[in-house]
């Protein structure tokens, strides 16, 4: 049987938001394929980014972005379930792997986040730092092949089309290039 982790528990956290990092996020997303393919379970994938985070940075400063970062990091956390996989995936975006989960489920965990990064209450010299975010949702559906690779392109997508229209919002995104099992 294939070890389960590859890396060495400390080189799986990111030092900033305490939270799996990019290398570990997409290590398990290759063991969570192999999980619902052999279950015959969906698996969910989540990508969200911070909206208008550049202007956190230039209005408040680097210091008070980082606070916003881990902030919305341990926010997201309190909104996922203990099976799922929060990491970061790049500066202000973030990663979830939601197993044995359908779209329906992972449209509500991810409405659910979002909804938890807007009440965030966030204060720099007295000033509420405005924080919102955009998700782009996709998933695996049963008896479906894909590399990794296709399931973050296409929340990529999702995120993309949430950004143009308008950000703070859920976009889901149909799984478009899978493999014949
Ligand atoms: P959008 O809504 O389109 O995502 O706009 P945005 O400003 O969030 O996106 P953009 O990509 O223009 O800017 C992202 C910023 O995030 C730029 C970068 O300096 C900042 N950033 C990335 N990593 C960190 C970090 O670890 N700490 C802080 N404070 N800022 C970071
Ligand atoms: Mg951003
Ligand atoms: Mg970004």
């Amino acid at each position: 049987r294939r070890r389960e982790h590859k890396l060495p528990a400390r080189s799986r956290r990111d030092g900033r938001t305490g939270r799996w990092n990019r290398r570990y996020l997409m290590e398990r997303l290759e063991h969570e394929l192999a999980v619902a393919r052999r279950s015959q379970r969906p698996l969910s994938l989540v990508l969200l980014d911070l909206d208008h985070f550049k202007q956190v940075n230039d209005r408040h400063g680097h210091a008070a972005g980082d606070r916003v970062l881990t902030e919305a990091a341990r926010a997201l956390q309190t909104c996922i379930r203990d099976i799922d996989h929060l990491g970061r995936y790049g500066g202000e975006e973030f990663v979830i792997l939601l197993p044995f989960c359908d779209t329906d489920m992972a449209m509500a965990i991810a409405e659910r986040c979002r909804r938890q990064v807007e009440t965030l209450r966030i204060e720099v010299d007295g000033i509420r730092i405005p924080v919102t975010s955009s998700f782009g949702v996709t998933t695996l559906p049963v008896g479906t092949l894909c590399a990794g690779d296709a399931l973050t392109h296409s929340a990529d997508l999702g995120l993309y089309r949430a950004k143009a229209e308008g950000r703070n919002r859920v976009v889901w995104m149909p799984l478009t290039e899978t493999m014949a099992p």
